[in-house]
């Protein structure tokens, strides 16, 4: 079994070089993941100077883990925004992840894409008290904004209803972001580049790599999914992070796109000649134990008759309104995050609305996706986050893998995993907040159960926040 994602094979990326020098630019885009590449393509044919840096590689952030669906049918979103908002509001996002996958499509045939783009209906199913009659409204909703919807049905799962809709898509995430980079200038792309810290001045903002080099620039876009830079922008309170558990096994059909309406969500997807499967999703601070989840994604796939070849994890943001962040949060800074585990799509936008505030152009989303609207919520819920920050970091403090040894180096705790390699030595605190860092033992990665950085067996950082590693350096 391999423990990464599908998308990784039958695509090579370019690679990218290292910034090596001071420079000066009109944009800076910090991360190279579906926000910040698609931001990079809509400003190609400007006149300004934009580069984008990556900590990692381009597009193996949260992107390379997701689902790749192409789809406004998004579970029991638009219950969670008229929650927060009204019915209007709920139909504005409707509105907008429709022209959403419009725009992926677009982009996808303009510049001939390989991604395997496949038009295929997506469905939503119940399968639990009271999800039936969600279900219903959600049609009903569908309907009143001008959405054919169609009935559904599968032999792979038990449901007890089941609609879709017909204007959807499937792709392949990684191809698409390779087919986007090779419309755009090579040289405005630097991998292994993090930044670690950023100041404003007169005419924008000095940004500091971790080698030290300065990156001055007029605007600054923070496509860094989880945002390092939390002031002024106060995300910890804004949002919250979900964990899934997803796998690619061997089957027969081709053209499904299945998501249950609720939590616990399972999300099934065919690929070529194979199925993702999707469940398990909790919040990252609580059930820490990727092994139990694990174990009972393979139980389940089993009694589906599918044999995983693929295993991986992936870790999203759901915003407390259920609508992204993606804008201004100071005057030449912009963000976009926040996808509540649709940012496909809602990526692709994002570069057209944060290219179009840089170019001074009119975007009607401006004020729907505004990050700076006052959704902090009820009080509860911030402790509420708050609380479940703290438990992350007391399971990390309490759970110790049987596969890894504990010592002590320089007065700090370090892991060491043994294998055919060798000894695979790192420090065990996330150098983001110092919660002590769990090891997933399907993976082979250190994981936070706090704000969900993620490092590799040898303690590089693969997943921010963290732009720091936790390499020791006497490594083997
Ligand atoms: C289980 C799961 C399934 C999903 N399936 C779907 C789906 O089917 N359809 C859908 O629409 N959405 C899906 N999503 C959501 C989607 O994957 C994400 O919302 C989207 O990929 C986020 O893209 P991003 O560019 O914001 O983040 P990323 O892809 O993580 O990109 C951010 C990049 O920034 C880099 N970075 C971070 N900090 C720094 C720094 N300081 N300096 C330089 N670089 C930095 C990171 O290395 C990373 O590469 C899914 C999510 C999950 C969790």
């Amino acid at each position: 079994m391999k423990n990464y994602s599908i998308w990784k094979e039958g695509v090579t990326l370019p690679e990218f070089k290292k910034l090596d020098k001071d420079i000066v630019v009109d944009v800076l885009i910090i991360g190279g993941g579906m926000t910040g590449i698609n931001t990079l393509y809509q400003l190609r044919n400007s006149s300004l100077e934009v580069v984008l840096v990556e900590q990692n590689r381009v597009g193996m952030g949260v992107t390379v883990n997701s689902t790749g669906k192409l789809t406004y049918l998004q579970d029991s979103l638009y219950e969670k925004i008229k929650k927060s908002y009204d019915e209007e509001v709920a139909g504005k996002y409707l509105a907008s992840q429709r022209e959403a996958v419009e725009l992926a499509v677009d982009i996808i045939n303009k510049n001939k894409i390989d991604c395997n783009l496949l038009k295929a209906p997506s469905y939503v199913y119940a399968n639990e008290e009271g999800e039936e009659a969600k279900l219903r409204e959600l049609k009903n909703f569908l309907e009143d904004n001008n959405v054919r919807v169609i009935n559904g049905n599968s032999d792979l799962i038990e449901y007890k209803d089941m609609i879709g809709v017909e204007d959807t898509y499937l792709f392949q995430p990684l191809k698409y972001i390779n087919g986007l980079i090779s419309n755009i200038d090579k040289t405005s792309i630097y991998e292994d580049t993090s930044i670690v810290k950023m100041e404003k001045n007169d005419d924008g903002y000095i940004c500091y790599t971790k080698d030290e080099f300065e990156i001055r620039a007029k605007w600054v876009v923070i496509a860094s999914h989880y945002p390092y830079f939390n002031l002024p922008f106060l995300f910890p309170i804004k949002g919250s992070l979900e964990k899934s558990y997803l796998s690619a096994s061997k089957y027969k059909e081709d053209n499904i796109s299945l998501i249950k309406y609720d939590k616990p969500i399972i999300s099934i997807r065919s690929y070529l000649d194979y199925i993702l499967y999707l469940s398990n999703s909790h919040d990252n601070n609580s059930e820490v134990d990727d092994k139990k989840h694990y174990s009972e994604l393979k139980k389940k796939l089993k009694t589906l008759g599918l044999d995983p070849e693929y295993m991986w994890s992936n870790i999203d943001i759901i915003t407390n309104d259920g609508l992204p962040y993606v804008g201004k949060i100071d005057e030449r800074l912009l963000i976009g995050t926040g996808y509540n585990t649709w940012g496909m799509a809602n990526g692709i936008l994002a570069g057209k609305i944060l290219a179009d505030i840089i170019l001074d152009n009119d975007n009607k989303y401006l004020e729907l996706f505004n990050p700076k609207r006052n959704n902090l919520g009820n009080l509860g819920g911030a402790i509420l986050d708050g609380v479940k920050s703290i438990s992350g970091y007391i399971s990390g403090i309490v759970t110790d893998s049987e596969k890894v040894k504990y010592e002590t180096l320089d007065g700090k705790e370090i892991a060491i995993y043994e294998d055919e390699e060798g000894e695979h030595k790192v420090y065990t605190k996330c150098p983001h907040m110092g919660c002590r860092l769990i090891f997933n033992e399907t993976e082979l990665t250190w994981d936070c159960p706090c704000h969900a950085s993620r490092f590799d067996i040898d303690g590089k950082c693969i997943s921010g926040p963290s732009n720091e590693d936790i390499i020791v350096e006497e490594n083997t």
